[in-house]
């Protein structure tokens, strides 16, 4: 406990000099901000923040509002296996910006900026949570980025609502092509049986309601599979956490 005790009086001593030195910078344009974590105001309203009325199941925005429990047209031909996934920013060019530095340029400190908009979109989802669990990278790309931004986000996430945080329960069986030109159908296929829970974390598992965390919602064919690997292990249900989802007309 005091070696952990310990261990936090560094980190906050880390992060207070690493500001020190370092200027804060904006986790969208890389300028100059008052604090670490923190938008230019600037930009901030070319944010396009997901707001009701949305999917009561997939969090799909919808233009008007069609009453309490409605489902969007994809849910109602086919329902998700996940219980309910809700994103607080609409995918374009300033989020897509946002999620690549903090993908590639080690913005690890933009996790901060994501919790209260992760709290105000998933305020529900977090107050019936058990567990959060990140979506997981495989091996060898977790060797090129240095770190899992989902994971980072996750963590963040956990410590900011006292919730435990699991990183290694889902496991990704084998590497799987990176989607980024491919349909859901190609994605569906993709990762397909691509993730599996270890059999260490089944009990833990067990009647238990997931918070599982992404850093982009594309088609939610990842999610999905995820989805079904903890509901496999025995898991109660599980919701479905991102930063940014992808719009498209149904
Ligand atoms: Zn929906």
């Amino acid at each position: 406990m005091r070696a952990l005790q310990s261990l936090k009086i560094v980190e906050t001593g880390l992060s207070a000099a690493v500001d020190a030195v370092l200027p804060p910078r904006c986790v969208v344009t890389g300028g100059v901000v008052d604090r670490q974590g923190m938008i230019d105001p600037q930009v901030w309203r070319d944010l396009s923040f997901i707001s009701d009325p949305v999917c009561d199941c997939c969090g799909f925005p919808f233009e008007f509002d069609v009453g309490p429990g409605s489902l969007c047209v994809s849910c109602l031909s086919s329902r998700p296996v996940y219980a309910s996934a809700r994103a607080a920013l609409v995918y374009n060019d300033l989020s897509r910006n946002l999620i690549l530095r903090f993908k590639y340029a080690d913005q690890t400190h933009a996790a901060h900026a994501f919790i209260p908009w992760l709290k105000r979109v998933g305020g529900d989802m977090l107050g019936r949570a058990d567990y959060i669990v990140p979506v997981p990278l495989h091996s060898f790309r977790l060797l090129r980025r240095r770190y899992n931004q989902a994971a980072l986000i996750a963590q963040t996430l956990g410590k900011s609502c006292e919730l435990p945080y699991l990183p290694q329960a889902l496991k990704r069986q084998r590497p799987t092509p990176s989607q980024g030109k491919m349909d859901y159908k190609d994605r569906q296929k993709n990762v397909r049986n691509a993730f599996s829970v270890l059999p260490r974390y089944e009990s833990c598992l067990q009647g238990k309601t997931i918070v599982l965390v992404d850093d982009v919602y594309t088609t939610g064919a990842t999610v999905k599979e995820c989805t079904k690997a903890l509901l496999k292990a025995g898991a109660k249900e599980v919701h479905v956490l991102a930063v940014v989802r992808v719009v498209r007309a149904q």
